[in-house]
């Protein structure tokens, strides 16, 4: 699965598994990944939900391994921030299972 998101990403993202295959076209001149783009990724508006989904799912390779149920709640937060961005506090504002708790750092 993960292959099948990081297949969504910018062809010019070092995590598109096709990346690679570009270096053989543009040497050491490799554009920007989402720079004025027209790949299909960025032309079909794929790519914003695969570096989302690509984004949280390395909080929680970093992240979730820590013992204590407030950093346990800090990742969940970290997770909310990645996936809704600008709709984050919104979000929060709309909560409805008591106060919203971000969590200690571990
Ligand atoms: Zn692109």
């Amino acid at each position: 699965m993960y292959t099948t998101i990081s297949a969504d990403l910018c062809l010019y993202d070092p995590r598109n598994p096709f990346h690679d295959e570009l270096k053989y076209s543009h040497g050491d001149d490799m554009p920007k990944p989402r720079d004025n783009c027209s790949c299909d990724s960025c032309f079909y508006g794929r790519d914003e939900l695969a570096v989302r989904l690509i984004d949280l799912l390395d909080v929680i390779y970093e992240y979730a391994g820590y013992d204590g149920g407030h950093h346990k709640q800090w990742v969940i937060d970290q997770c909310l921030r990645t996936v809704l961005g600008d709709e984050y506090r919104v979000w929060i504002a709309n909560f409805k299972a008591g106060d919203w708790d971000t969590g200690i750092a571990p």
